[in-house]
């Protein structure tokens, strides 16, 4: 039997909107989880998939993808890598492996919506395909993780962080909650297959496998690429469907989710990818800079994407190029000192070299992030290592769940000195909200009723959900004392510091 092209059948296979005679259009597709802007359903049949697949196809492009990733894995003999690799990489690969694994897998919860909900036939096809691929995401980053658990068992952390407080993952969580997983299925795929997949997953999954192939992780590489080609099918689901939003007059709630969608994954990117990129990464197998990859990829390509589809840029895209350059220095900063609250080994990365390469792409990095090492440095050096971790628990951001930083050097005089750490605060219903940015209590203001009730890890040790006593922080994060983080280097990166910096700058 001769069977027929794809491109013959595909679009009236994939027709399936039929009039319901037997219960009502909405007990269907509820307009709260389908569509709350009311766009009438023979608009969202105009929806036109740019990239077309059909099942047969699909499995066979999946398998071959399997396969060749799974092939160099076990052509590599994975563990000795691993056994022979830097502290800087192990801690790249437990900083990717613990948040990424999990939020993956439940992105497939966010394509299933879509599938179900969309009145759209062409979305609800690639979003069957979405699910299937976030499930495989899930799956082979939680079986290349755990191989390492032999060797290390901050592996174990792949599985187990999704269901922890620890409060990098309440960070993720929350951002994750908001984009993906508690909005109706028009909303979740703007704001997770545009402003999140096409505009950040190249950056870590295209930029780190580029570092990982030229440290020699092939394995990583070739994962990272089997994910990516995924991700760039799936993503589409986005453009075609803001085209539907602004033609039928709905441009400002599209452009209003882009703007929510983009800063809150930025903020957990700019950790991640910035850490991942500008510190973790062995200063010899460095490709870019995050910066420069965020201007490459973001501020160049995702910029266009946007004006092409109609949309203006983010109203806060100044602030954003200025956070392009700063909020990583100052996360990772936090990141060492606090490295006690995570459940890797954090490194500094911060020896003379590693400095040089940091002034060279971040011009006044010496001046600013730089000084806060110096003393970190002579704390050490000193032997004073209490001195390297802060008593005092810092101020997180009631939207983002990370630090309230600022840049010393930059901003307003206090005592003589310039700083621009500034407390966004919010006053509503009897309590106060803080806030690392505008955009972040931005986003707050929009919908608090939203929000409000969620609590960050140091609102939870002040009204005593955390229990007392020296251990209860880490328990409620769920960190025995082997799960909590040591300097990676022991120390011993100090030793490219001959004099005491802050002395020699006198
Ligand atoms: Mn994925
Ligand atoms: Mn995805």
């Amino acid at each position: 039997m001769a069977l027929l092209e794809m491109h013959e059948w595909y679009d009236l296979a994939r027709d399936t909107n039929w009039t319901p005679g037997y219960v009502a259009e909405d007990e269907i597709f509820p307009p709260e989880l389908s569509d709350p802007f009311g766009i009438p359903v023979e608009k969202w049949e105009t929806f036109d998939e740019p990239y077309k697949v059909c099942y047969r196809d699909y499995v066979e492009t999946q398998r071959d993808k399997d396969i060749g990733a799974y092939s160099v894995k076990s052509a590599l003999a994975r563990a000795d890598y691993f056994k022979n690799t830097t502290p800087h990489w192990k801690a790249l690969l437990a900083l990717h492996f613990s948040p990424i694994g999990f939020a993956e897998f439940h992105s497939a919860s966010a394509f299933a919506r879509m599938t179900r909900f969309s009145r759209a036939p062409g979305m609800r096809n690639m979003a069957t395909f979405g699910t299937l691929d976030e499930m495989r995401h899930g799956q082979i980053q939680m079986y290349f993780a755990y191989e390492f658990i032999k060797q290390d068992r901050v592996f174990d952390w792949a599985h187990k962080s999704s269901k922890t407080e620890n409060w990098i993952i309440i960070s993720l969580r929350h951002a994750l909650d908001d984009v993906e997983h508690t909005r109706d299925a028009i909303s979740a795929a703007i704001m997770t297959n545009f402003a999140f997949e096409q505009g950040f997953t190249n950056l870590q999954f295209i930029g780190l496998s580029a570092d990982a192939a030229k440290a020699g992780d092939h394995t990583f590489a070739t994962m990272l690429q089997s994910i990516q080609t995924d991700e760039a099918r799936h993503a589409q689901i986005g453009t075609p469907l803001i085209s539907i939003m602004i033609e039928n007059g709905r441009k400002a709630e599209a452009q209003q989710l882009v703007d929510i969608g983009f800063w809150r994954i930025w903020k957990q990117f700019s950790a991640l990818s910035g850490i991942s990129m500008d510190y973790y990464t062995p200063l010899e197998f460095r490709e870019h800079s995050l910066k420069e990859f965020m201007h490459e990829w973001i501020v160049d390509q995702f910029a266009r994407n946007m004006k092409a589809i109609g949309l203006d840029l983010p109203w806060y895209w100044d602030y954003f190029l200025h956070d392009i350059e700063t909020f990583h220095h100052c996360q990772q900063i936090g990141i060492y000192v606090y490295r006690a609250t995570q459940w890797w080994r954090p490194i500094a990365c911060v020896s003379p070299a590693e400095r040089d390469w940091l002034e060279e792409k971040y011009p006044g990095w010496n001046d600013t992030y730089g000084k806060c090492w110096d003393v970190v440095i002579d704390n050490i050096r000193e032997g004073r290592f209490e001195k390297t971790v802060p008593e005092v628990p810092p101020l997180i951001c009631n939207m983002c769940g990370l630090e309230v930083t600022g840049i010393a050097g930059v901003g307003r005089q206090v005592n003589g000195r310039t700083w621009n750490a500034t407390d966004f605060h919010l006053d509503h219903e009897g309590r106060r909200y803080h806030f690392c940015s505008e955009p972040c209590k931005w986003v707050f203001e929009l919908e608090p009723a939203r929000y409000q009730g969620h609590r960050s890890i140091i609102d939870r040790l002040l009204d005593g959900t955390v229990p007392p006593g020296p251990d209860g922080f880490y328990e409620y994060m769920g960190q025995s004392f082997e799960e909590r983080g040591v300097c990676g280097y022991d120390y011993q990166w100090i030793d490219g510091y001959d004099i005491p910096r802050a002395a020699a700058a006198e």
